[in-house]
């Protein structure tokens, strides 16, 4: 039952978790005081087209997130929140306005980390996270001009192949051996590597920017790149500093439990901002996908609308899209043994890790199909040995 105490709801972020904890809760029954507020001007967007399908036609509508079921929440846009006071169950904002909430809702996302020795470059160095970052990339993405990517993590290569595919010249510098290294297994890193190697990256795997002299970039190889553009793709840190200003347990992400609960009374949190127990690994960590912030924002509403509600406990999943490859992957990237399903050479494949008995993760290219079924599999042990996981033209009948 809903206690009155709780009200008014107020949600800090309006992006995906952010309007997935408020839509839950009004399709869950809530009819109270219910406030979404973001620092960004923008209407809530989603996020992943903007390294993909936006980069290209710059369709904005397409990108909206749906507020049609927010009914009568009031929503306020270009507003940040300042300062949090848990005693008083206060929130200053950058306007001066100071707002009472019952709960608060902390879905404040990630920022990109920047690069400060890139400060002084001379040439547009940007970072992609927001809807304003994507509409300065696609006027930097024009045939002939070369882009410099520094990391080569899942956002960065999307961005690669696009600018790629658009008649950019693109070179990507990782420091790592292997591209996507958080998130792929190597047999898939190495495959995606040679699709990029094969559209004309120039990837400098293992190799790190030593200085930058008048618009060049000079290597730890003595090699020296001179870009049009740069681009800093080296992960996000969480906008955590609300929280933790206010005492609230916080390590680069907001501590919460099974239900989205922080360690202060009152005060939950959502998406990318959230740290929690992952469900295959067993660390705490912050789930940085678009699955887990829709989610793990709905679930919560969900309990605190009914504390009978179970724990959040759903692997998280992701996707990409590079050129001619639909990647998705489930659960942890490593295992003991890696199986393989498919023909990697045809681009058509399945990598499945295991520990033990138990499948704890899988990667798949142009196979969604598989995927569909390893996504509901992940997380259990199973009787079935490699050759039938490998060969079985149907993977619901060795389950
Ligand atoms: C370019 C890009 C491509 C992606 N592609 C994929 C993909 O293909 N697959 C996938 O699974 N995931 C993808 N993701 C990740 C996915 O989009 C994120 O995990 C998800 O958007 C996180 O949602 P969120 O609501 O937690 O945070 P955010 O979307 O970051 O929203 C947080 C909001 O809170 C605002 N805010 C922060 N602090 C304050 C404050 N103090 N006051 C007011 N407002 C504040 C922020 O400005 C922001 O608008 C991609 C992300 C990016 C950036």
């Amino acid at each position: 039952m809903i206690s009155v105490s709780k009200e008014p709801v107020v949600v800090v972020g309006n992006g995906l978790a952010g309007i997935s904890f408020a839509c839950a809760l009004r399709q869950g029954g809530y009819t109270g005081e219910l406030t979404l507020l973001s620092d960004e001007a923008e209407a809530p967007y989603d996020r992943p087209p903007l390294s993909k399908a936006y980069l290209k036609d710059g369709d904005t509508q397409r990108i909206r997130l749906d507020e049609s079921r927010l009914n009568g929440a009031r929503l306020l846009r270009g507003v940040r929140a300042e300062m949090l006071d848990l005693d008083g169950r206060k929130l200053t904002l950058s306007d001066g306005q100071v707002i009472p909430w019952g709960t608060l809702v902390l879905a404040t996302g990630a920022r990109p980390r920047e690069l400060r020795s890139l400060e002084a470059f001379g040439k547009p160095t940007l970072t992609l996270r927001t809807l304003d970052d994507a509409r300065r990339l696609r006027e930097l993405i024009q045939p002939g001009r070369l882009l410099l990517l520094i990391g080569a993590g899942v956002i960065g290569l999307e961005l690669a192949a696009t600018a790629r595919e658009a008649g950019c010249g693109v070179t990507v510098l990782e420091s790592q051996a292997r591209v996507m290294g958080r998130t792929a297994p190597p047999t898939l890193s190495d495959y995606v590597a040679g699709r990029h190697l094969r559209a004309g990256v120039d990837l400098r795997l293992g190799r790190v920017m030593a200085e930058c002299v008048e618009g060049e970039a000079v290597l730890d190889d003595g090699s020296r790149i001179a870009p049009d553009f740069v681009v800093v793709g080296i992960g996000v840190r969480s906008n955590d500093e609300l929280a933790r200003a206010a005492g609230i347990r916080c390590d680069d992400g907001i501590f919460v439990d099974g239900h989205g609960r922080t360690s202060a009374p009152g005060v939950l949190a959502v998406g990318d901002v959230a740290r929690q127990v992952h469900p295959i690994s067993g660390e705490v960590v912050r789930i940085e996908t678009w699955s887990n912030a829709q989610m793990q924002g709905a679930a919560a509403a969900r309990s605190w609308l009914n504390s009978d509600t179970p724990s959040f406990a759903e692997t998280p999943w992701y996707w990409s899209d590079q050129y001619d490859l639909r990647i998705q992957g489930v659960g942890i990237p490593r295992g003991e043994r890696e199986v393989v399903r498919g023909d990697v050479s045809a681009g058509k494949f399945a990598l499945l890790q295991f520990q033990g008995r138990k499948l704890v993760g899988a990667s798949c290219v142009n196979n969604g199909k598989d995927f569909g079924l390893l996504r509901k599999l992940v997380g259990l042990e199973y009787e079935a040995n490699d050759q039938q996981w490998a060969s079985a033209p149907d993977l619901r009948k060795i389950a």
